[in-house]
């Protein structure tokens, strides 16, 4: 099957022959075609699958043949949850488009308005922009939806999950009825399917992958320990594995900073991203490692989508995700058009019930392993009858995968005795540390991890601690909000 024999147009064949797209994905041999019929869509696809040239593509063909816009006008919306996947969908838009006459822009909150209002001014073919910034938009008088012939709302389940739910409610009352819609989404939970029953008209439906896999291509497995001990068996299986370049997850915002602080002190280059960052540095961030300039990027989940790395072999789970769909999007991020990837995951005790819960949603155990000298105090009960946990191997060690100079200092404090340890790289057995039975893993007494304090640590006294799902809520909020008229629109405070 070939993109030509989809019946793509010439200016577009060429721009993939020239990103090197010879043939089409899954879900790009079944969207295309539909798309280009004017059929309404409803895809189940995951990040990586191609999904965005899936409706790209078509889209852009369709608005070349016919049509112009107007003044403040736009001809196609796509809608996404957050600042880096509209980038990165603009980003597929002109690429794609870089041999036709149209003119696309994309507009999300947290940056000013201004140039936003002014592209539009002569009005565009397509917009991207998250929904919250687009009702801004649609207040100030700055856009009109008259002509809008093709809504895509990308990444649904997301949208849904960060609370955009009365955004969209408020935006599919302002759009045109007549239109072709687009649904895709990585999950179709209820809460999906219900906003789906209302906008899309006799879809083709689409799946690629089973509901709720993960991506097939990702090898995935997980090594136990204790929570304060992640951040030395990070830099363990960092140095073991030589791990050459990672996108490592960590639940809070803190969490983030402060692992980046143990990997600076380790000589580690390490940059991050999250939801206190403003999006210039967000993307700063992100140029310099996929330039590779830094070894590892260090997210919250706020950067779970959208995050494009060409040929990104590895992603770290420091901590598992709050919601379960998160774990497929995070391992999403590497396994990529077809090529290989690995997803690890840290898992202590408290953090069982969301294992199982992966677990469940992706129908697959995760293989589990333990490394000596950080076998867990507190067991992580198994999920599945294939728990019995194997070693962690040793990896080849591939070029531009440095050692780490210095040894983790906690690691020599605080590792339990390591009984034949297979330990690698530059880490040292420790002297036997007595242990204390019945001890709260949490407690202070033993001076373990003293300079691994991240968000396995606990926080000081009266200290706020943002959880993963609030930070990305409140993100997702400002990254649409940011410029908001009080009282404009009709939702409940905290509502949205
Ligand atoms: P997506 O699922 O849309 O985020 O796309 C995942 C990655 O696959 C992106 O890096 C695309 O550039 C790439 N890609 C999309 N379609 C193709 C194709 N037909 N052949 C090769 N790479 C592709």
């Amino acid at each position: 099957m070939t993109f030509q024999a989809l019946g793509l147009i010439d200016p577009l064949l060429r721009t993939l022959n020239a990103l090197g797209y010879h043939k089409p994905t899954p879900v790009q041999k079944q969207a295309i075609p539909a798309v280009l019929a004017g059929r309404d869509v409803m895809a189940a696809a995951q990040t990586g699958t191609g999904k965005t040239a899936g409706f790209a593509l078509p889209i852009l063909q369709r608005l070349t043949m016919d049509g112009l816009t107007g003044p403040q006008r736009i001809r196609a919306l796509v809608l996404v949850p957050t600042r880096e996947l509209a980038e990165q969908v603009y980003e597929s838009f002109r690429n794609y488009g870089g041999n036709l006459p149209l003119r696309s822009a994309v507009a999300y909150g947290g940056v000013d308005i201004a140039p936003q209002i002014a592209k539009l001014r002569k009005g565009l073919d397509v917009l991207v922009a998250t929904p919250g910034r687009l009702i801004d938009l649609h207040d100030q008088g700055a856009i009109n939806f008259e002509l809008l012939q093709t809504l895509v709302l990308d990444e649904a389940d997301r949208m849904l999950d960060l609370g955009f739910e009365r955004d969209l409610d408020i935006l599919l009352e302002a759009l045109p009825k007549q239109r072709q819609t687009l649904l895709f989404s990585a999950t179709f939970s209820d809460e999906v399917r219900k906003l789906a029953r209302g906008i899309v008209k006799d879809p083709v439906s689409i799946q690629v992958e089973a509901a709720n896999t993960a991506v097939k291509s990702v090898k995935q497995w997980l090594v136990t320990t204790d929570k304060r001990r992640k951040p030395e068996l990070f830099l363990h299986l960092l140095n073991k594995l030589a791990w050459s370049q990672a996108l490592v997850f960590v639940k809070t915002r803190k969490g983030v900073e402060a692992l980046v602080k143990t990997l600076h002190e380790h000589g580690v280059t390490a940059d991050s991203i999250h939801g206190d960052k403003t999006q210039p540095a967000r993307l700063r961030a992100l140029e310099r490692f996929k330039r590779k300039e830094v070894r590892l990027l260090i997210a919250t989940d706020v950067a779970a989508r959208g995050l494009d790395i060409e040929a990104l072999p590895q992603v770290v789970n420091f901590d598992l995700p709050s919601v379960a769909e998160d774990y497929i999007h995070r391992i999403g991020r590497t396994g990529r058009a077809g090529m290989e990837g690995e997803a690890v995951s840290l898992v202590c005790a408290d953090e069982v019930d969301m294992l199982k819960a992966i677990e469940t949603l992706t129908r697959q155990p995760i293989p589990r392993y333990v490394e000596a000298g950080f076998e867990a105090d507190h067991r992580v009960p198994e999920t599945s009858s294939n728990a019995t946990p194997r070693k962690v191997p040793t990896a080849k060690r591939p070029s531009g995968a440095p050692q780490i100079a210095k040894a983790p200092a906690a690691a020599k404090t605080a590792a339990r005795p390591a009984g034949g340890s297979e330990s690698l790289g530059v880490w040292t057995p420790p002297e036997k540390v007595s242990k204390q039975a019945g001890r709260d893993d949490n407690a202070a007494a033993k001076p373990r991890g003293r300079s691994f304090n991240t968000s396995g640590g606990s926080a000081p006294k009266g200290a706020i601690v943002v959880t993963s799902g609030r930070g990305t809520k409140s993100q997702a909020r400002s990254d649409g909000r940011a410029a908001a008229k009080p009282g404009a629109r009709k939702s409940k405070p905290g509502s949205r």
